[in-house]
């Protein structure tokens, strides 16, 4: 991930001001620490805030909030990429380990005489990316990093990171975003989110990305198809035609999404994301035969990450609901 491509993104976060006043006030008595892991759930800011952070720790002129100004000669080499005391660990190939002979350069940049008396930054995205060798390595920068020097580590799965790592940085965990709040920053930025559902707008960013991701006319046409499949007008084999050629994430995530909100109507609670065909298909279903397919779609959703035949695997997920249909108009 370029660090470029988050400065022209707004940084400032509605659902992270509580923990943004903290950190501000750490930074007006200039007690940040020096090792910093920015944790949290894929899709509520992290590189935003740890950005923030950054852009914050470079500027001479902070304004009252803690953030920088914006025009400083240092905010204005980082806005334009070319800061030079700021230093970035990364995989080389997206997806694959950090080194240990990157970290060896990593560190030496950070011992170099930064430019600016601000002191150099250390940026690495992923963190839980470093190989175990390579974590290892970075162990004693971390513990003393150079004077003025700050380590910013981003990282959504904490539980994959040497503890030895974890121990020497501080932990600040981005939260998730309250539904509200997420639903009136995605309106203030010409997005629609009425019809999202309140788990997706925990995480705007990922529901925001989804949707630029194109996902929608995806999720459009496997509601369709479901909605088909729930009428018996449509079979399952052809439904799964279509569902298994999908990127696999995507769709385990729909499908996920959908069992859970077909199920809740059926219990009679309200599921906005479900159009009014799809919620009386749902209580036709009923909770049980519902609860019983929803353990099926668990078993889809941990088969996605194996080998398995996952044609096979779609298809079975909607033979066995459209067994339930039939079911349901035999005994209702
Ligand atoms: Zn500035």
């Amino acid at each position: 991930m370029a660090v470029t491509a988050v400065d022209d993104r707004p940084l400032k976060l509605p659902w992270h001001d509580p923990m943004w006043a903290h950190m501000a006030a750490g930074l007006a008595a200039g007690r940040v620490a020096h090792g910093l892991l920015i944790a949290g759930t894929p899709g509520v800011g992290k590189r935003r805030f740890a950005w923030r952070l950054v852009a914050a720790l470079l500027c001479r002129e902070r304004t009252a909030d803690g953030d920088a100004c914006g025009v400083c000669a240092g905010c204005r080499q980082r806005a334009a990429a070319t800061h030079p005391d700021i230093s970035r660990l990364t995989p080389e190939d997206t997806g694959k380990a950090i080194k240990v002979a990157q970290v060896r350069r990593f560190s030496h940049a950070l011992h170099l005489t930064p430019q600016y008396s601000t002191g150099r930054i250390g940026w690495i995205d992923p963190a839980d990316s470093l190989s175990t060798s390579a974590a290892n390595s970075l162990l004693k920068t971390l513990e003393e990093p150079p004077a003025g020097c700050h380590i910013v580590l981003i990282s959504d799965r904490v539980s994959a990171l040497l503890p030895t790592i974890r121990s020497r940085c501080q932990i600040w965990t981005v939260p998730a975003a309250a539904p509200d709040t997420a639903r009136a920053w995605l309106a203030g930025q010409d997005f629609d989110a009425s019809r999202a559902d309140d788990d997706s707008l925990r995480t705007p960013l990922a529901l925001r990305a989804r949707h630029d991701a194109g996902a929608q006319p995806l999720v459009e046409q496997w509601d369709k198809d479901l909605g088909r499949l729930l009428a018996r007008r449509a079979n399952p084999v052809s439904v799964a035609e279509r569902a298994h050629e999908a990127e696999r994430r995507l769709w385990v995530d729909w499908l996920y999404r959908r069992c859970n909100d077909l199920l809740l109507a059926a219990l009679g609670a309200d599921s906005p994301s479900l159009d009014a065909g799809l919620a009386g298909a749902a209580r036709r279903l009923g909770p049980r035969r519902l609860e019983a397919w929803s353990r099926r779609v668990s078993d889809v959703a941990r088969t996605a990450e194996t080998n398995a035949d996952w044609r096979l695997v779609v298809e079975s997920v909607f033979i066995e609901l459209s067994q339930y249909v039939a079911e349901a108009i035999d005994t209702p």
